[in-house]
């Protein structure tokens, strides 16, 4: 015991080294030292020291004494619940399971059930809705293809009439033993049986609606109510709408996504809706009543004398619900002050006696862009 390595050094770990860092050096190592692949004089004393420090450090319990008390909590006679005597039974019961995992994939594992209840699939449906369906909600109803249980054979896959009868081979095991050669001789290990995949039950005769599958791919509706409010990419889910599970296992669930297509005359955020509102500047100087289009209908508002570009007004409860809270949020309308690009011989006067009256001296376009660019600069 007096001269007996640090585990942690052993394993080349740290000591706050995580599980998997401690599992993924143990089997580096205990391959690396196993005395049927190594055949120098001191391997067989590393693959003990190594495995020994693995049973140690591997177990959250045996490691805190570990850590607590060093190589003592390791002694036969130290306090009580660190079980059956020690190590002395060498490599021989433990560590194997992941040697073997290793080496074949996990098929000794045995964890996984072929024949146990599985859910089904999830699946995703995408649904494009307008602008105005998002905000108002609607019910429709939807179509998909999805895998359900046979409605002949009730999932079980045997022929009208038969049941499935337990595997002749592994007597409704699920897996069989098997010799396999591996690196340290020829062992017996777990594989699934081939003869009903591990689910134990062999069908006789299949059925034929779905082949001994058990499942069939139908034609499904489902009828979804939009929520008022929704926003583009939300998604919804619906329990048990989606795939049939295996061995009796519950159906997954159906993931609705919204795709709301863009509106040409307004843009949304969240709850707010936002207009931009052109107005001439006629109206914007003199002032006007105007007629503001919403989701919810045409709103009168009345814009003041001297409206500037840029200017927003607050349309109240003219936006979109919040899905959440039920908030019915604001339109907001932005002014926008448009210069007109074409004048009549009468327009261009008048506006040149209001320039006058403003007390602006406007040369206009007449006498060439030139001079009024120039006159920018000087
Ligand atoms: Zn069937
Ligand atoms: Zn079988």
């Amino acid at each position: 015991m007096a001269n007996k390595r640090d585990y942690y050094d052993v394993l080349g770990v740290s000591r706050d080294a995580s599980d998997v860092e401690i599992k993924k050096a143990y089997r580096k190592l205990s391959k690396k030292y196993h005395p049927d692949i190594n055949k120098a004089a001191d391997a067989d004393a590393k693959f003990k020291e190594v495995t020994e420090a693995y049973e140690m450090l591997s177990d959250a319990q045996k490691r805190a004494a570990y850590d607590q008390y060093g190589h003592a909590a390791n002694d036969p006679n130290f306090g009580a619940g660190f079980g059956g005597g020690g190590f002395g039974g060498g490599a021989a019961g433990f560590g194997f399971e992941d040697i073997f995992e290793s080496f074949f994939g996990g098929q000794s594992g045995g964890s996984r059930r072929p024949n146990a209840p599985q859910r089904g699939n999830d699946l995703q449906y995408r649904i494009d809705i307008s602008f105005e369906e998002a905000i108002f909600g609607k019910e429709t109803t939807i179509k998909y293809k999805r895998k359900e249980e046979c409605h002949t054979c009730h999932g079980s896959g045997a022929k009208e009439g038969t049941e499935p009868v337990t595997c002749s081979k592994c007597h409704g095991a699920g897996a069989v033993q098997v010799e396999r050669n591996t690196p340290f001789g020829r062992v017996m290990t777990q594989a699934t049986c081939d003869v009903c995949q591990g689910t134990g039950k062999e069908i006789k005769e299949k059925c034929t609606t779905c082949a001994g599958t058990g499942n069939e791919t139908v034609d499904h509706s489902v009828k979804v109510t939009v929520p008022a409010g929704i926003e583009d990419d939300q998604q919804m889910r619906l329990s048990g709408q989606g795939e049939a599970g295996k061995n009796g296992g519950p159906y997954g669930d159906l993931y609705v996504v919204f795709r709301v297509r863009p509106s040409d005359k307004f843009t949304r955020e969240g709850s707010e809706i936002y207009f931009n509102l052109p107005l001439s500047f006629s109206q914007a100087a003199l002032g006007d009543e105007i007629k503001v289009p919403t989701v919810h209908g045409a709103v009168k508002l009345k814009v003041p004398a001297g409206t500037q570009t840029g200017t927003t007004f607050r349309l109240k409860g003219k936006g979109a619900p919040s899905v959440r809270s039920g908030y019915q949020g604001d339109q907001h309308v932005t002014v926008n002050i448009v210069t007109p690009k074409k004048l009549t011989d009468k327009q261009r006067e008048l506006l040149k006696q209001f320039a006058k009256e403003s007390g602006e001296e406007i040369k206009g376009n007449d006498p060439g862009f030139f001079n009024k660019v120039k006159d920018l600069f000087d």
